[in-house]
């Protein structure tokens, strides 16, 4: 847990977030800034910096597990959606923990700009 972590202190629930989702091992909340009509992160209960410093591979998994949890509970299982990680700068990553990006509800476009 870092104190200056904002998915740690929403995992801690010091700051509030819209929680779709949990298991044990990791949480999924809706995007403050949603880039679809379904954007919900899931990001290990555990501070991870990104994919890159990721060495659990069943916590990744329980990630993994909850993300299609996610995406079962809001209705896009059958008309498709994409999950995404960004790693580092050109990765485009802003938080310093490690999430997946849950996206549906419309067509996706590729590459993401
Ligand atoms: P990244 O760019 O690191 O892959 O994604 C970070 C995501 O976190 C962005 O989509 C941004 O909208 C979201 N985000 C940033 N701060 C907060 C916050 O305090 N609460 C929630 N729910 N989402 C946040
Ligand atoms: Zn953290």
């Amino acid at each position: 847990m870092s104190d200056t972590c904002i998915f740690c202190r929403i995992v801690a629930g010091t700051i509030p977030a819209r929680i779709v989702a949990q298991n044990e091992v990791a949480l999924a909340f809706r995007d403050l800034n949603p880039q679809a009509p379904v954007h919900v992160l899931v990001v290990p209960r555990r501070h991870v910096d990104s994919l890159a410093a990721a060495d659990d591979a069943a916590e990744v998994g329980a990630v993994m597990a909850l993300a299609a949890e996610v995406a079962r509970l809001d209705g896009l299982a059958e008309s498709g959606y994409r999950v995404v990680t960004n790693v580092g700068g050109d990765g485009g990553q802003t938080v310093g923990h490690l999430h997946f990006h849950v996206l549906g509800g419309r067509s996706m476009t590729w590459p993401p700009g």
